[in-house]
């Protein structure tokens, strides 16, 4: 069995707040939680508590959280508990073998967690290779965006998940790992920009609230590249580590399509959080968005969820809008059911988004209420949420490379 939301805030609304001694839920004070494979992560508003008094309540929505656990013969494998500014007030990670010591109930979780919570077993030397791969100075989650093939919008959702990750507050990068197909320039509207040195150092473009570079902007656009394997793989890395990126909440890569060297080779490059699989929702879409999947987890990379694309068309020119589901709405959901790993959203085919990728003008998707602008936004949250489980499955399974 596994801890569900319901069971979750009853236990969180057990837990009083002080000032008033309403339960947390009751009193609003509970602004996220999220659960996935016995990992949980909570939100709290602690407005007007001392530090100490924050840091009481978060290890009594522990307390609170374990024993609903424990009742519920449930996995708890992580915990964390956080203030809405950011403040981390529970943390409890650590490999299951080391939690198993500390509560029978993370005991429960070392045995039931599930398959693809675990690290990739077939993965042997290339997932060693990833846990070896250099962190990034500066920037908490790089995030790889992946499809099994070309033209499902791997590079329309990358854009898209980084404008959405600016527009609630985060600090994002974006970068074109599509070496040979890049998109950027034209889905970020940086065609008349020019790339700057300083010093040694590219200065990202600003746009949309995001940092972003592209090989888009330092070859000629029109002439083909015509690079071999490894100068692809040289020209990426440096693209990445000459960027000058400052601090980073987010680096968001789009990967080039289909499980190539190329992916390969970036993903021994750089220690990734994790990596989204775009996928529209036909069956072949999702064969080839399978294999890519496997590929990260191969790799050693947390599948953080799938997304959707092109998932139903809203005709939006007659009222009330239609839908029709051209490719098989639900597909890529089913599929990421199958194979266990978490499903982040769906994306509609809509005529303005393909407008505003072919006129630069991304942030156009997040304005009004439209079912576009709701389905980038569940997207992103989803996304967030998936983030901060993979850095508690991840900080359990990844062991610190001391070189001496
Ligand atoms: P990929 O990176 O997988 O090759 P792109 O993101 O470049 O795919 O998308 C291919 C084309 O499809 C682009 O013109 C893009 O604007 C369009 N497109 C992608 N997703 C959608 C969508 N949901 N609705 C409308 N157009 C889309």
């Amino acid at each position: 069995m596994n801890l569900n939301k319901t069971a979750l805030m009853a236990a969180l609304d057990s837990v009083k707040f002080p000032l008033t001694g309403a339960g947390l839920v009751t009193a609003g004070k509970v602004a996220k939680v999220t659960t996935c494979d016995g990992h949980v992560a909570v939100t709290l508003d602690v407005a007007g508590l001392a530090a100490a008094e924050a840091t009481g309540l978060g290890q009594a929505c522990e307390a609170a959280i374990a024993d609903v656990a424990a009742r519920a013969k449930a996995p708890l494998v992580g915990l964390v508990v956080e203030s809405a500014d950011g403040r981390t007030l529970v943390r409890r990670t650590g490999p299951p073998a080391a939690a198993a010591a500390a509560t029978p109930v993370a005991a429960t979780a070392a045995s039931a967690a599930p398959a693809a919570a675990k690290p990739a077993a077939s993965g042997g030397a290339s997932a060693s290779l990833q846990a070896a791969a250099p962190s990034l100075p500066g920037v908490k989650h790089v995030i790889a965006v992946g499809a099994g093939k070309g033209g499902v919008g791997k590079s329309t959702v990358s854009v898209n998940l980084a404008v959405g990750l600016a527009l609630r507050g985060h600090a994002v990068g974006i970068v074109d790992g599509d070496i040979y197909g890049p998109s950027l320039p034209t889905m970020l509207g940086l065609e008349s920009m020019q790339a700057n040195l300083r010093g040694n150092m590219l200065q990202p473009f600003y746009v949309h609230g995001v940092k972003a570079m592209t090989i888009g902007k330092l070859v000629d656009p029109e002439k083909p590249l015509i690079w071999r394997g490894p100068m692809a793989h040289g020209a990426f890395k440096q693209l990445v580590d000459q960027t000058e990126w400052g601090e980073l909440d987010y680096l968001i890569i789009d990967l080039p399509p289909g499980t190539g060297d190329v992916s390969l080779t970036m993903a021994q490059q750089l220690r990734l959080t994790g990596a989204v699989v775009v996928c529209t929702p036909q069956k072949v879409a999702q064969d080839d968005a399978i294999r890519a999947l496997r590929m990260f987890q191969q790799l050693g990379i947390p599948v953080l969820g799938v997304v959707e694309n092109m998932s139903t068309f809203i005709a939006d020119d007659i009222s009330p809008p239609r839908e029709y589901d051209i490719f098989g709405r639900g597909g890529a959901q089913l599929m990421a059911q199958r194979v266990g790993v978490p499903f982040l959203g769906a994306v509609p085919i809509t005529i303005k988004l393909r407008q505003n990728s072919d006129e630069g003008n991304p942030s156009a998707n997040f304005h009004g209420q439209t079912p576009l602008a709701q389905a980038l936004d569940a997207l992103v949250v989803n996304l967030e949420s998936q983030v901060a489980l993979a850095q508690m499955t991840t900080g359990a399974r990844r062991p610190e490379l001391t070189i001496s």
